[in-house]
């Protein structure tokens, strides 16, 4: 049966039906890991008066294969059906214009929000000296800014239209070399930024988190991550004021490369994080740095308005170590963490976090993450999942 969104809320039927996308690489490895330890986790909390219903849909080499479609629209509207989804990561095919797989899924389905939460286990070997401290959830937006895709090559027609309008039009005098110039556009809105932000208040106030960061670059592009911090903070006054003057909420902002170097020096300061496009992508893959890397960081990209969201493993289809049993599946079992969470699940997903943090703990790991623990022990991918499934313990 399929998730509903009725009134604002979402209706999980208790057999319910996830689509996913098995993915290219190494996703036919860790897909169906992922799905074994849900399964369990689900069957233990549950007893059987809940289960997911698995449904394959099809994307990328897999489905280019079998159908000669990248994206066949069958996967399209069954994401849109079936509002909640996961996938194991996509080739991207190179060449004849083709958009990336995944920026097709989040435009047509309006996904706005690139959900990042970022947490040590412990055990996990860290570059920083203590890990511990770094607990963020970052709400990325994820439709606007300079990544909208609005851009000109230098010597195009295009671009000397454009620069055309930008100097005799526009009165434009600061471009530094204006024949050689490629351009590209930075597009912010109100209501861009207002759901977004209201999106991460929810967040933070549903999860008892301390604080939401405003992370932006308003000292030097004041219209556009300016009006971001300022719409920002104008929304969270009108639509959370009894919130904030409580003290249940507590909003601040910071300039974004200040907030790089303060992951670093004081991450404890930080709680949940919103901001733009650009400024998302570094701090992210920074903040997964610091907690061990592309192999455990989760993600998923979400309209909490409409409800639709896909789950997915943030790396690649790492064809270097595909059908090789060695990938490290945490990313994509973080995000069904993630989605049994946005469904509700939380027995089900605390279940599966315990394991993990004991899995790791006792220096059990995928080779990526246990050749560097102390007493390291080399798991294969799937042998890492039964590790799991072994650890799972139920009050
Ligand atoms: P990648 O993430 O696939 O690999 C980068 C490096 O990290 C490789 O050495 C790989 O072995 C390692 N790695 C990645 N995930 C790992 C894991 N779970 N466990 C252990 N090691 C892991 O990035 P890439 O090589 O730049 O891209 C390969 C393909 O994946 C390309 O076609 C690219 O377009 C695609 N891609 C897809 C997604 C997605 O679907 N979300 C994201 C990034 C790249």
């Amino acid at each position: 049966m399929k998730v509903r969104k009725e009134n604002g809320k979402l209706i999980v039927p208790d057999q319910v039906t996830i689509p996913f996308i098995e993915g290219d690489g190494v996703g036919r490895e860790i897909t169906p890991v992922t799905q074994g330890v849900v399964n369990e986790a689900v069957a233990k909390a549950y007893k059987g008066k809940r289960t997911i219903g698995w449904k394959e849909v099809f994307a990328g080499e897999k489905s280019f294969r079998a159908t000669g479609s990248w994206l066949p629209d069958e996967t399209m509207d069954a994401f849109r059906e079936y509002i909640v989804g996961i996938k194991g990561p996509l080739t991207t095919p190179i060449g004849g214009g083709m958009r990336s797989l995944n920026v097709a899924l989040r435009q047509e389905l309006d996904l706005y929000v690139c959900l990042r939460p970022v947490r040590w286990f412990k055990g996990v070997v860290s570059p920083v000296k203590e890990p511990q401290k770094v607990d963020m959830v970052i709400f990325r937006e994820n439709t606007e800014d300079i990544y909208a895709g609005i851009e000109w090559q230098q010597g195009t027609p295009e671009a000397q239209k454009f620069l055309k309008f930008l100097t005799e039009e526009m009165g434009v005098k600061k471009v530094r070399f204006p024949e050689t110039s490629s351009f590209g556009v930075k597009p912010v809105s109100i209501e861009g930024t207002e759901r977004l932000v209201r999106a991460a208040i929810r967040y933070a106030l549903a999860n008892h988190r301390p604080g939401l960061t405003l992370v932006h670059k308003g000292n030097i592009m004041k219209f556009t991550e300016g009006g971001f911090r300022n719409w920002g903070y104008a929304l969270a006054e009108r639509e959370f004021a009894e919130e904030i003057k409580s003290g249940r909420l507590i909003i601040n902002d910071v300039i974004a490369d200040a907030f790089l170097q303060n992951t670093l020096l004081k991450p404890e300061a930080y709680s949940v994080v919103a901001t733009l496009n650009l400024n998302g992508d570094y701090i992210s893959d920074q903040l997964a740095a610091m907690v061990g890397g592309i192999g455990i960081a989760p993600g998923a990209n979400i309209n909490y308005d409409s409800g639709h969201a896909i789950f997915e493993a943030t790396h690649g289809t790492a064809p270097d170590i595909a059908g090789k049993n060695i990938v490290n599946p945490s990313s994509l079992l973080l995000s069904s963490v993630m989605l049994l969470e946005y469904i509700g699940w939380n027995e089900a997903a605390a279940i599966v976090t315990s394991a993990m943090e004991a899995t790791f703990e006792s220096g059990e790991a995928t080779s990526d993450l246990a050749r560097f623990m102390p007493d390291g022990k080399s798991l294969g991918t799937k042998e890492f999942g039964e590790n799991i499934m072994n650890k799972m313990n139920v009050s």
